[in-house]
């Protein structure tokens, strides 16, 4: 469990959802799921030890997958929310099932069989981690980016919950420039930033 303030189970999954929401076009200004290449770089980062099978099929269903996630999450009933959740359970054909493999030696769970495919495999993972933010009362740590212009989905795993952008490398900072600039303006004569942006 260490490392992970939501659960070994729950958190890289969820740190999946979040990488392959921002890859749609109303996140991302443009698709980014453009290959199952993205997806391998995806799972890695979440720990999820499914393979693609790089067809053009696969990336079409990634992105309906995609699309319905955000649905999920910009659901306004719990009722809906949990409708579209069980949906994807069920056409994931989803049975949970304690594992242990090679690739991870602690007992875990998978929520597809063996043999089902890399789009359902990832059905099972990412709806499993969206139900269980919600089990586990944490499902607002899920937000999208204050930033101006920013419409990126994050996780927020500080302790306190009180994330407000993206990446305090980019958002975060470019607000505080945006304010520091902001500031400077006021106090100097605008000549002399005009030429800045
Ligand atoms: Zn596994
Ligand atoms: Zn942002």
């Amino acid at each position: 469990m260490a490392g992970y303030l939501l659960g070994v189970d729950v958190q890289p999954s969820a740190e999946m959802v979040v990488a392959l929401v921002n890859t749609s076009p109303a996140r991302n200004g443009e698709e980014g799921l453009v290959s199952s290449d993205v997806l391998v770089e995806m799972g890695r980062a979440a720990k999820i030890y499914y393979r693609p099978d790089f067809t053009e099929a696969e990336v079409l269903g990634m992105r309906r997958l995609r699309d319905r996630l955000d649905e999920i999450l910009r659901a306004d009933s719990q009722e809906a929310r949990f409708a579209m959740l069980n949906e994807l359970f069920y056409s994931a054909a989803a049975i949970p099932q304690i594992v242990t493999h090679a690739e991870d030696p602690n007992p875990h769970f998978h929520y597809t069989l063996e043999d089902a495919s890399y789009v359902d495999h990832i059905k099972g993972v990412t709806a499993y981690a969206l139900a269980r933010l919600i089990i586990m009362g944490e499902y607002d740590r899920l937000r999208t980016c204050e930033a101006d212009g920013c419409n990126r989905l994050f996780l927020d795993t500080t302790r306190n919950g009180k994330r407000r952008y993206c990446s305090s490398q980019t958002c975060g900072n470019r607000i505080h420039t945006a304010r520091y600039r902001n500031r400077k303006q006021q106090s100097r004569p605008s000549r002399t930033y005009a030429r800045r942006s």
